[in-house]
């Protein structure tokens, strides 16, 4: 089976600062990933190399089987990026006109069916946002535009969500909701790739874990990790390794 994500080798340095050294992984069909690592680790500049979104200086990447620069089916990507709580506070776009641009994107063309408009509702129903459909984007909370994004990557029936801390700043009871909403995603075969700087949930929730810092420390299953020393290499005396409260 082809890889969802494959990474080979990946070198990139912001000028002389090395910010990924020499990472290799890949992330499988129906995987869920969590990406964690200490703050200033890595991981957000390896999402962005993920998503070719950065080019490498060294290595290869692989999207769906393709060399990342060559992929053109942006729309199986669904990217739920850190500013996407804080941002976009003007924008004049509803709920359901984003939500419907991501429909477009997978209908390829200018018209949408009703199938289409089905598809759009029943993203909004799935994430609980249906209420919302005429709100402005830029008007919403922090988890409500989390739906919406996720919503967007729905209806383009994307393959494969990637989100970069998507609740800091978004409260405890909608941040539980949220990522029941990603296990079931996840359990519907989505392939989901989480950076979450709280390991409690990504342990609770991912399948495998890459821990890095600039180098990866561990990529592997969850029960692995745990029992391996990586946490303590991969996070040394930063202090700033944050344990899950049950
Ligand atoms: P994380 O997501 O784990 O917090 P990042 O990937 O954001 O880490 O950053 C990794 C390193 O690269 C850090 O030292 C950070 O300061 C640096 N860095 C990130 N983005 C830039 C940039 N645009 N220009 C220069 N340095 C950057």
């Amino acid at each position: 089976m082809t890889d969802v994500v494959s990474v080979k080798d990946v070198t990139f340095a912001y000028g002389e600062t090395p910010a990924v050294s020499d990472v290799t992984l890949s992330i499988e069909e129906g995987d869920f990933l969590g990406l964690i690592g200490p703050n200033g680790s890595g991981k957000t500049t390896l999402l962005h190399l993920m998503l070719g979104l950065l080019a490498p200086d060294s290595g290869r990447v692989e999207l769906f089987g393709e060399p990342v620069d060559e992929f053109t089916d942006g729309e199986r990507i669904g990217y739920v990026s850190q500013k996407a709580t804080s941002g976009g506070g003007g924008m004049p776009v509803t709920v359901r006109e984003s939500v419907t641009m991501g429909r477009f994107a997978h209908a390829g063309h200018s018209r949408l069916d009703e199938d289409d408009r089905a598809a759009v509702s029943e993203a909004m129903e799935t994430v609980g946002i249906s209420g919302l459909a005429d709100r402005r984007i830029g008007r919403l909370s922090g988890g409500q535009r989390q739906r919406a994004y996720i919503a967007r990557a729905l209806a383009s029936e994307a393959d494969l969500l990637a989100l970069d801390e998507p609740t800091v700043g978004v409260d405890a009871e909608s941040r539980d909701a949220f990522y029941a909403l990603l296990d079931s995603l996840n359990e519907s075969g989505i392939t989901i790739v989480l950076i979450e700087h709280d390991i409690g949930v990504v342990t609770d929730r991912a399948d495998r874990i890459a821990c890095i810092n600039t180098e990866l420390f561990h990529h592997g299953d969850v029960d692995s990790f745990v029992e391996s020393d990586a946490l303590a290499e991969a996070y040394g005396a930063t202090g700033q390794v944050v344990h899950h409260d049950h």
